[in-house]
């Protein structure tokens, strides 16, 4: 494919720069993860955004890396001031991310039938599924605007959640820059039917329990023990999200030409960053980011209110508390190495380490939580990154990875999904519907995490085992 692949040192790889490559490509896997590579695109496509006018020394793919859309899930692309701005490089559910809850519950209590009133109750509040509508439209019609341009902090003052989750979101629940004037009156209308809402396939709800502390002392900071009862929320920016994508691919493509950037491929559409339309785009996608962040917001309440019921106890009485929420497709400005940087995350979570002044305040002295799902049958983990995760710009993989493609997770068998399932309760749905979220059709977790862990980018805190999930 006229590509090298160079190992260069633990768990890393470089592919130099040829072509039109400008800058040369990276990703960190071991040799097992490696092996999985040469299946798909992904590699191309690190190689392919590595040609965008403006990116910055390297491109790199994730431990979880699998291809996407322009640039691969597991993908991270910084790009200078006077570079491009590509929608394809933050994905179509921008702002998808991570929130996980903890309580003082402990695991031992929660019998199979308690499980099942929760997630049934759970679910009778958050609607689930592609294309539902919210159940507080009522509401969040008359907040909307305010949400998209101030995020957590208006959906808080209509009632959901405290003043004080806001210190445990990723930029305090609010990406500054937003402007509904650069969204199309389509996205925004599927938006105000959608805030609150789960959607489908890929996000769920989960009740964890804390298998293992990896960490003492940083556990100990995040609030979690051993045999811990935490929920694990995983959404998005909805069809507020994805319309704003489909729009702007379209618009970047169209501006590339009119700009003369070369693209090499179509997912990769992207415009200069101050031109006019890269400038609408990041308005639009900031709104989405705000969108996001209250969405996890809200079905945060709305969980808890389902524990409030079937438990019959007070959140405060139950420890319910935010520990963080953490992005994973974004496209934010940070500064790395004393320069001013567009960072692509697209299947990517930041992970600033201890002392680092980007930290919200309570992580100011450890560095923030880093969420990483697993798979509805395997482990999920609590990370942090280290002074080391400089050379990823402080991302850090969002997941194990897709293994199996949606149509190739298709015939994993009834027997082999139950068999991988194990305990856990789920949400009833079709095999059909549900079988390509199957837990073999994710990459081996252990390996995933143990990548960057064993190149010292991040130091595991805790590792979370799933009980029950609703599945999207
Ligand atoms: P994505 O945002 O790329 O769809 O998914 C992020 C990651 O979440 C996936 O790479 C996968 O490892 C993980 N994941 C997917 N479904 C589940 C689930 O039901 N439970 C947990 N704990 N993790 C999941
Ligand atoms: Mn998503
Ligand atoms: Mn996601």
């Amino acid at each position: 494919q006229g590509y090298t692949v160079v190992k260069d040192g633990i768990n890393k790889w470089c592919i130099p720069k040829f072509g039109k490559m400008r800058v040369d490509a990276v990703i960190y896997v071991n040799d097992t993860l490696k092996e999985l590579l040469h299946e798909d695109q992904s590699l191309r496509q690190i190689t392919n955004a590595a040609t965008l006018p403006g990116v910055v020394k390297p491109v790199i793919g994730m431990p979880d890396i699998h291809e996407g859309f322009g640039l691969p899930i597991g993908g991270v692309m910084a790009i200078e001031e006077k570079g491009v701005i590509s929608a394809g490089a933050v994905g179509y559910d921008i702002n998808c991310g991570v929130r996980l809850l903890r309580t003082n519950l402990e695991a031992e209590y929660f019998n199979k039938e308690l499980l099942y009133k929760l997630i049934e109750r759970i679910e009778y509040y958050v609607p689930t599924g592609i294309g539902k509508k919210g159940r507080h439209k009522g509401i969040t019609r008359l907040i909307f605007d305010d949400v998209v341009h101030n995020g957590v902090e208006a959906v808080i003052k209509a009632g959901f959640g405290k003043k004080s989750d806001l210190n445990f979101i990723e930029e305090g629940g609010k990406l500054s820059g937003a402007d509904i004037s650069a969204v199309s009156k389509e996205a925004q209308e599927r938006g105000e039917e959608q805030l609150g809402t789960l959607g489908g396939g890929n996000h769920f709800i989960e009740i964890q329990q804390v298998d293992s502390i990896l960490d003492e002392k940083l556990a100990e900071r995040f609030g979690l023990f051993k045999g811990q009862i935490a929920v694990m929320i995983h959404t998005g920016s909805r069809g507020f999200g994805h319309q704003i994508a489909t729009d702007y691919t379209k618009i970047l493509w169209e501006a590339a030409k009119k700009y003369g950037v070369d693209v090499p491929e179509k997912g990769l559409a992207a415009a200069p960053i101050d031109s006019k339309e890269g400038k609408a785009y990041y308005k639009a996608m900031a709104a989405a980011v705000n969108f996001a962040f209250s969405n996890r917001q809200i079905i945060m309440f709305d969980v808890i209110k389902a524990f409030e019921d079937v438990l019959k106890k007070s959140s405060e009485s139950m420890g319910f508390q935010l520990v963080y929420d953490v992005a994973h497709n974004i496209a934010k400005w940070e500064e790395h190495g004393g320069k001013k940087l567009l960072v692509h995350r697209k299947g990517a979570t930041r992970a600033l380490p201890a002392g680092h002044p980007q930290n919200p305040s309570f992580y100011k002295e450890s560095g923030h939580p880093a969420l990483i799902p697993g798979s509805m049958g395997t482990g999920s983990y609590v990370v942090v990154g280290t002074e080391k995760a400089a050379e990823t710009f402080y991302s850090v993989n969002h997941g194990a990875g897709r293994r199996l493609s949606r149509n190739k997770a298709k015939k994993i068998t009834k027997e082999e999904f139950e068999k991988a399932m194990g305990d856990v309760i789920y949400n009833v749905r079709s095999f059909k519907d549900i079988v390509d979220e199957s837990p073999l059709a994710y990459k081996d977790v252990e390996e995933v995490i143990s990548v960057l862990s064993e190149r010292g980018i991040t130091t595991p805190v805790a590792r979370l085992i799933p009980l029950a999930v609703v599945k999207g």
